[in-house]
């Protein structure tokens, strides 16, 4: 019995499993895996002050190496629905198009796979190994309750994962543009600097905090944080806001705060990053408070066995050769790199968290494919795969 990407893709896109709602997505999944024979758990997780939510660990086999691919079923909201050409929960086929909200981002590629899956078990049967598939529900929210607490619960229970693929969508314009080799940091600083409210006709008795905000804000946005790094763009820094609140035009403010967004590359870890900004923020003097939120560092999955493998599978399929990136955002194989080696390649990324998203039907065909060819190779290779000295044996599949 093989699936059918398309078919699923569309069933899955019918849920409307909008962060934290499953609305039947992993019910979906569920179903079709559990013929092929997979054992699937769903893992439910809460936390005071969010949402619960549901999440999918499903594994075919029950002997080493265990290949898995790691993914979400959940979506953003599809935004203006008046702005919709074509119902964003119906799944419909348009023009060679599907059409839907998770279409690309990225229900679409999870179906790739288990067709890709239920294709290779017909052919071959059962792999040397296993194979397993990490879904969450919380991926595009706070993820808080998804991917990091089924690796936790995994560990608790004395599973390994050996290698994993995230779906991603990875491809900037084609099928076959890029792999995702490692992602940059993101830490968020909240500043606040802190003087003395009185009149501004009387500065003397006051103390603005405001030339010396706009003074820190300059020393650290006016020069570039690095050149970029072997594999990375260089850092970048954005102000995001700064307020004060002072709708008096008489009156010198109490204090000033700015927030700013920091996507960093490997030269740099958080705590080098904050005494960076406190340097700079004594340098200006006076009483300020830093809060720093970091939500993932950065990381690098190495060029080696397990980012050549994919390459070469992605070049067996399409004729084309992707290039190694870690631009763009963050994604849950933030968690995953502190458990295996990781990489990611998934649909055309044009239309993620857009109006109108959409997959070609051929990409996701072609995605299958791709995936397909990875897999037959894997279990040749998986022993390998974590040995960063190792070649890849016998990748002719
Ligand atoms: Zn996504």
């Amino acid at each position: 019995m093989t699936i059918d990407a398309v078919a699923l893709a569309q069933d899955l896109i019918r849920c409307p499993s909008v962060t934290p709602r499953d609305d039947g997505a992993l019910g979906v999944l569920e179903a079709a895996l559990t013929p092929l024979g997979f054992v699937c758990h769903r893992l439910r997780f809460e936390q005071e002050g969010t949402a619960p939510v549901e999440n999918l660990y499903a594994r075919l086999g029950t002997e080493g190496p265990n290949f898995c691919f790691a993914g979400h079923t959940d979506v953003v909201p599809p935004g203006e629905l008046k702005g919709w050409s074509i119902d964003p929960f119906a799944g419909t086929i348009h023009n060679d198009r599907l059409y839907g909200r998770g279409a690309v981002d990225m229900k679409g590629a999870i179906a790739a796979f288990v067709a890709a899956v239920s294709r290779r078990l017909a052919a071959d049967g059962p792999p040397a190994g296993s194979i397993s598939l990490l879904i969450t529900g919380d991926e595009e929210g706070v993820a808080i309750n998804g991917t990091k607490k089924v690796l936790d619960w995994l560990a608790a229970r004395g599973e390994t994962l050996d290698a994993c693929l995230v779906g991603e969508p990875t491809n900037p314009k084609a099928l076959g543009d890029m792999i995702k080799i490692g992602r940059r940091g993101s830490l968020t600083g909240h500043l606040t600097v802190f003087g003395a409210q009185g009149h501004t006709a009387y500065p003397h008795l006051a103390d603005n905090p405001l030339p010396r905000l706009v003074r820190m804000l300059a020393a650290i946005t006016e020069k570039p944080m690095d050149e970029g790094t072997a594999h990375f763009q260089p850092s970048t820094l954005a102000l995001t806001t700064i307020d004060v609140g002072n709708p008096a035009t008489n009156v010198i403010p109490a204090q000033g705060k700015a927030t700013f967004n920091i996507r960093f590359n490997d030269a740099h870890t958080p705590a080098s990053i904050e005494s960076w900004l406190r340097g700079c923020f004594d340098a200006v003097g006076g009483a300020y408070e830093l809060d720093i939120h970091c939500s993932g560092e950065s990381f690098l999955t190495a060029p080696g066995p397990l980012t050549e493998l994919v390459a070469e599978a992605v070049e067996t399929a399409t004729g084309r050769r992707p290039e190694y990136s870690t631009t763009g955002g963050t994604s849950d194989a933030r968690f995953i790199k502190n458990f295996c080696p990781v990489v990611e390649f998934g649909l055309v990324g044009q239309t993620m968290h857009k109006l109108d998203e959409h997959t070609l039907v051929s990409d996701l065909t072609g995605l299958s494919a791709i995936y397909e060819v990875i897999l037959q190779r894997v279990f040749t290779n998986l022993p390998v795969l974590t040995s960063p000295t190792a070649s890849i044996a016998g990748s002719n599949g």
